[in-house]
């Protein structure tokens, strides 16, 4: 267990350990300081995953908004969704994050960001992506082979394997575990 991770960490751990469908997500709020319900969803939950509090994802979402949602707005428009995911409102369910085969099942629409990038990037997109992520052109070879035959989980198992020089035997099957089993390497 990893328990909590706070905000001055996650720009570090989100390059060294977040899945390719959490970096995009978080790459893109910090761009265009907005997100859809869907990537809002996604992203969240597997925040909450990883450890951050409800205070502090409140005021991350709250930050990275901020050029374009006032904070007015922002509690009125954004702040109960986050409660609410962390089982503050409505129903007090604890929202679990999103396995991999949710995510992969998605239909993202235009202007979307949310999704798994192995299953829903263009081949142009996904490569220059991994190159990014610091995956060789040899590895980025194998993982697009996986892609082509639709196996998005070996993919990013992959891509694992690459960019943390570890095999990971048991395979991807969920964010949050692609984070934890990161987290232990580096450590
Ligand atoms: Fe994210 Fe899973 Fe797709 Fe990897 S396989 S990018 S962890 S949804």
């Amino acid at each position: 267990e990893f328990g909590e991770i706070s905000i001055k960490d996650i720009d570090q751990v989100a390059k060294t350990s977040f899945p390719l469908c959490m970096r995009h997500l978080f790459e893109k709020v910090k761009e265009d300081h907005h997100l859809k319900h869907g990537g809002r969803m996604q992203l969240g939950l597997f925040l909450k995953g990883v450890g951050l509090k409800l205070d502090d994802a409140l005021a991350f979402w709250k930050a990275e908004f901020a050029p374009k949602v006032s904070a007015e707005r922002f509690d009125k428009e954004y702040a109960y969704n986050i409660r609410h995911n962390y089982g503050r409102e409505g129903k007090r369910t604890d929202y679990t994050p999103y396995s991999c085969q949710k995510i992969i099942s998605v239909t993202p629409g235009i202007g979307d960001h949310h999704g798994c990038p192995y299953r829903h990037f263009s081949e142009e997109n996904l490569r220059a992506a991994l190159v990014r992520m610091g995956v060789s052109s040899r590895a980025v070879e194998d993982v697009m082979d996986k892609v082509l035959n639709r196996h998005y989980q070996l993919a990013c198992t992959l891509t694992f394997e690459a960019v943390h020089g570890s095999s990971c035997d048991a395979g991807i099957n969920h964010p949050n575990q692609y984070f934890i089993d990161s987290q232990r390497v580096l450590q």
